[in-house]
């Protein structure tokens, strides 16, 4: 069968086979696949599949292999801003086609600990609504968005304000089902063929197609008590931020997170970006004489769960929790008056940015393109990263969100695929722009995003990118620095001898079949 739909995807050609299980639906009828969210390059496959199964994606992959030149990007849901999740020529399979609802599962573990096992495909919105639905339980490590896809976000890291606390999401999986370059469908985890399980994660989709994995879960909280403070200066702002994100747990936030903004009152730049909606406004006459002309944004939250008790407990739960706010916020230095709060749902906090994203479908910022720069900038070089990017190239803004919020190293586990700056604490800076027209050309946001990271290799700031986009061996090596790249090559040679998968990565070239027969292809 796998023949019979592989000579179709060469010629791209056939219509889409319903009858079958898997579908592949010739490249012309798919344009999605030839692009992503960052809307910069193009690539065509020759055919989409649709993989119901963890065999539909061993089929795929094996029939790859029978071709001198065919690769295979699995794609979560397309919101890579390089090409990473495209395959020029090759197969692209549809991860979401593995994710209907009902393949979400709650197992326990003999303790009674609960996980989900979700499939690669699911997005992390889903599996929110699914757990909190049905079992009131949620995992602890998210996105900012949630349209994102568990296998994607895991192929990368998957980084919000709760990472500082419970490690990012690459931290959170107990194990995974892996469909590996040469055919083969493993189960792994910390325990069981940990070095593939450590691989995958932060992996770039280069080692395995992740068909399940599994999420620890815990009892999803009520409520969060979400607050925002300004800062004009960006010494006390991290000063700040790092205290809150070195407390002990018993006494810190569930979240801590933050942005730079232009300090104006342009819509798009400054001010407006602050406070919530439904009535607070932003003062700029109680920001400091010499304010810049960048102010930062730190946003924290407190989740509060719910009590099944009496009322006057439930009054002691709110006033423990406001004793617990007011012990953290009262020693910040952040411009007093300057300070946003409001209680809100759990999952309508976790679902905050789809206002964002409604907007910009209304605006047309949302099908333009994404010239997107993501970096994790050491703590020891922040401070020099703002006064030469923030203030400096970027002053004037960006035209969406700049976030630099800091987290810990010793929450990623070593193990791991991704690459992260030496320092233990680090700043995620994220640099989203949104175009709106009327703009700088995006050739010009490219531009500036190479000089910036230009200027941070001058300054030899540790620092590396997250989501990297780089061409050929020699940037990768770089990136990775010695030892790990050694370790990926190695990795790479065990799980994907032919480097089959993830070709929009521009890390490894495929290699011709007869270079290498590993067991389980033919
Ligand atoms: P894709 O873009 O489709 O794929 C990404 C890579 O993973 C590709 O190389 C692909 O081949 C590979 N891949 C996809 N699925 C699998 C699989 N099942 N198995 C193996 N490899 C696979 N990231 C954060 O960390 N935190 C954020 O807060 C955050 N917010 C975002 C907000 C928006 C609006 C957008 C557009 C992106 C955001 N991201 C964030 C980035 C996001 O994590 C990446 O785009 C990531 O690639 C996930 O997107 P995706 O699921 O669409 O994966």
């Amino acid at each position: 069968m796998m023949l019979a739909y592989m000579d179709r995807a060469a010629a791209a050609a056939e219509p889409e086979d319903a009858g079958e299980a898997v579908t592949v639906a010739a490249a012309a009828a798919d344009d999605e696949a030839a692009r992503d969210f960052g809307g910069l390059v193009s690539a065509r496959p020759a055919a989409v599949v649709r993989p119901a199964s963890a065999d539909d994606v061993a089929s795929a992959i094996r029939a790859a292999a029978l071709r001198a030149d065919l690769t295979v990007a699995a794609r979560g849901n397309g919101h890579s801003v390089s090409g990473q999740a495209m395959a020029e020529g090759g197969l692209v399979l549809d991860m979401r086609a593995l994710a209907l609802p009902r393949r979400m599962q709650l197992v326990r573990s003999p303790s009674g600990a609960a996980f989900a096992d979700v499939p690669g495909g699911a997005l992390w919105e889903e599996v929110l609504h699914w757990g909190v639905k049905n079992h009131g339980l949620a995992p602890a490590s998210w996105t900012d968005y949630l349209r994102l896809t568990v296998g994607g976000t895991l192929s990368n890291g998957g980084v919000s304000g709760q990472s500082f606390r419970y490690g990012p999401q690459v931290s959170n999986v107990a194990e995974l089902e892996v469909v590996t370059g040469d055919g083969e469908c493993r189960v792994c985890s910390p325990s069981s063929h940990p070095d593939l399980f450590f691989a995958v994660l932060g992996g770039l989709g280069q080692f395995g197609v992740i068909t399940r994995a599994r999420i620890p879960l815990h009892p999803a909280p009520q409520t969060v008590r979400w607050t925002r403070v300004v800062y004009a200066s960006f010494a006390d702002y991290t000063a700040d931020a790092e205290w809150l994100v070195t407390r002990p747990p018993d006494a810190a936030f569930d979240y801590v997170e933050g942005f730079a903004f232009v300090n104006s009152d342009d819509p798009v730049n400054g001010w407006p970006l602050v406070p919530f909606p439904g009535g607070a406004r932003f003062d700029p006459s109680l920001l400091p004489a010499g304010a810049g002309p960048i102010l930062y944004c730190l946003e924290v939250a407190l989740y509060q769960h719910q009590q099944q008790h009496r009322a006057h407990d439930d009054d002691d739960e709110e006033d423990n929790k406001n004793n617990k706010v007011s012990a953290m916020m009262a020693p910040l230095k952040y411009v007093r008056g300057l300070e946003f709060a409001a209680d809100v749902g759990y999952v309508e906090f976790l679902s905050r940015v789809n206002r964002v994203e409604e907007e910009a479908r209304r605006n047309g910022s949302w099908a333009a393109p994404h010239p997107w720069l993501n970096l994790f900038v050491s703590a020891r070089d922040i401070q020099a990263f703002d006064a030469a990017v923030l203030k400096g190239m970027l002053a004037d803004g960006i035209d969406g969100p700049m976030l630099v919020y800091p987290m810990l190293k010793s929450k990623w586990d070593p193990s791991t695929s991704v690459a992260l700056p030496d320092g233990e604490i680090f700043y995620l800076v994220a640099l989203l722009r949104f175009c709106r027209g009327g703009g700088p050309a995006v050739d010009e946001l490219v531009a500036q995003n190479r000089a910036i990271l230009d200027a941070c290799g001058r300054n030899g700031y540790d620092f590396k990118t997250y989501f990297p986009s780089y061409r050929g061996e020699a940037e990768w090596a770089r990136h990775f620095g010695a030892a790990r790249w050694k370790r990926f090559v190695d990795r790479k040679a065990r799980y994907d001898p032919l480097a089959i998968l993830a070709p929009g990565q521009n890390i490894f070239p495929r290699a011709p079949a007869a270079a290498a027969a590993p067991g389980g292809i033919v």
